[in-house]
């Protein structure tokens, strides 16, 4: 997990990888977090392989779909 990686999007990457660090100005928290970072782990709008045994790294923007 390298946070100095991240990247600052100026619009959604629809359908691109992202990494659990970057984030837009689009970012939605998901409704069941409680606590939340403005970053792509936490948006909505982000597909992770959640079923895979590491905690992934990197997924998808699925914006404007959640
Ligand atoms: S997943 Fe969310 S925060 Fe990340 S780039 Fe897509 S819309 Fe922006």
């Amino acid at each position: 997990m390298d946070m100095k990686q991240h990247k600052e999007y100026i619009t959604p990457p629809t359908e691109q990888t992202i990494s659990r660090f970057d984030h837009c100005p689009c970012f939605q928290g998901r409704r069941s977090l409680l606590a939340i970072e403005p970053i792509c782990w936490f948006c909505k709008y982000a597909g992770f392989d959640l079923k895979s045994d590491k905690l992934p790294e990197s997924g998808i923007c699925y914006y404007p779909k959640e």
